[in-house]
């Protein structure tokens, strides 16, 4: 009898965190041979307990050079928007399928992203770009107002400030400068993260499309529709709730303006995430992601009767055939539970009542007691998600917001330090 041949997959992550574990968890069911690489080794070492590789994600070809001398691997997946260039480099080196380079650098910067998008013809709002050190009085006489600034490099709506005005848009340029010379943001030294973008805001409503490229051809695994407005001032992800209630009509324009966006960024082989908005005038894309869903979300999508999604991605990252997976639940969703104040996280009553709530399949809580806490703009992350599935989207909405309307959260407020 002949060994098994067990396939080598390689994770770049910049996390140890759940969606790592997911991973490693359906690595261990398929019997891959799962490789981690992340920057957090000096934090945590050793953080699997075995052998994870430690890059460094502000040196992307060092890494590259580090990751491929660690190869040979049949397939490669990151996790988190930093890692996918990584993932890419170390990708094209190994000549193993999968986004190129060029194109998820294009993903991770909103200017460049706008551009293939205009130069592709797909509606693009108006947009430039400023240094985040120019003066801000020049940028406002050239802004379409209402507008939107945002930095070019973050993520998860992080520092996307919409502005109707001047004044407003003074306060916001103003507040993103901050934000971009905080320390958290100043250590991705990213070049990216030294401008901000203006962009004529864009009404409308809001969908995410999670899909799967392979070899060039956009395989569609959910579109979610985004229940909540998001007008602004700042624009906080809550309940993301898949199928989608829109005509078949406004779903196909969804799913081609998607196919266009991959195909004018060059992504070819891998997951996507996709944000867009859709007015009378058509379809908008905000962005493409070069990587799954992030974090916990990814639980509101099983395949094929309890398969993940990261499961689905190291199947499609070795080559095997996914183009039959389907969602599993007629209907399901997650609600992102947002930070109402800045202070310091004290405790939540009424888990249990939620969790008991018919439809109700998990109420996480992520925030931890005495952990200072942060609202959009500047904060990024939320105090927990909730779960939940059920026969149709209406249902499953519902059960989403009786379930948060069952939590209270305690914050404390910070007081203010008074110098005598
Ligand atoms: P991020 O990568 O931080 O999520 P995005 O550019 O996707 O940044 O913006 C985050 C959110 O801000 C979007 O999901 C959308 O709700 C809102 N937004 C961004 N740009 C615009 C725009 N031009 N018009 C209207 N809303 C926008």
């Amino acid at each position: 009898m002949g060994r098994e041949i067990v396939p080598r997959v390689l994770l770049v992550a910049a996390t140890t965190g759940y969606q790592t574990r997911v991973f490693a968890d359906a690595a261990r069911r398929l019997r891959f041979d799962l490789v981690l690489a992340t920057d957090r080794c000096h934090v945590l070492e050793d953080p699997w307990g075995d052998r994870a590789v430690p890059v460094r994600f502000e040196d992307p070809h060092g890494s590259r050079d580090v990751l491929a001398a660690a190869g040979p691997f049949d397939g490669i997946a990151a996790v988190a928007d930093r890692p996918t260039l990584i993932a890419a480099l170390t990708a094209e080196v190994l000549a193993i399928p999968h986004h190129s380079p060029a194109a998820v650098a294009a993903c991770r910067d909103k200017y460049l992203a706008r551009q293939r998008f205009q130069a592709a013809g797909l509606l693009v709002p108006e947009f430039f770009r400023v240094p985040a050190d120019s003066a801000p009085r020049e940028a406002a006489k050239r802004a379409p107002f209402p507008c939107v600034l945002k930095p070019l490099g973050l993520s998860g709506s992080r520092g996307v400030i919409r502005a109707n005005d001047e004044t407003e848009f003074l306060a916001a340029f103003e507040h993103i400068h901050t934000l971009l010379h905080g320390a958290d943001v100043a250590a991705l030294r990213e070049e990216q993260n030294r401008y901000i973008q203006v962009e004529s805001f864009i009404e409308g409503r809001e969908f995410a499309l999670e899909g799967i490229v392979t070899h060039g051809a956009l395989q569609v695994l959910a579109i979610f529709d985004k229940p909540d407005p998001l007008d602004g001032p700042f624009f906080e992800e809550t309940i993301y709730v898949t199928p989608s209630r829109e005509s078949e009509e406004v779903q196909n324009l969804i799913i081609q303006t998607t196919r266009s966006a991959v195909r004018a960024l060059g992504l070819t082989h891998g997951p996507i995430h996709a944000e867009l908005r859709v007015n009378r005038t058509g379809a908008w894309m905000l962005e493409v992601a070069a990587r799954p869903i992030g974090g916990l979300c990814a639980r509101a999508l099983r395949f094929d009767c309890e398969m993940p999604l990261e499961e689905l991605i190291l199947r499609h990252a070795i080559g095997e055939d996914v183009s039959n997976a389907r969602l599993c639940d007629a209907a399901s969703g997650v609600m992102m539970i947002p930070i109402p104040k800045a202070g310091i996280y004290q405790g939540v009553e009424g888990v249990e009542r939620a969790a008991s709530i018919p439809g109700v399949e998990d109420v996480v809580i992520t925030a931890k007691e005495g952990q200072r806490i942060l609202p959009l703009p500047a904060g990024s992350s939320y105090l927990g998600f909730l779960f939940a599935r059920g026969d149709s989207a209406e249902q499953v909405d519902s059960t989403l917001r009786n379930a948060h309307a069952c939590l209270r959260f305690e914050i404390a407020t910070l007081l203010p330090v008074i110098q005598r």
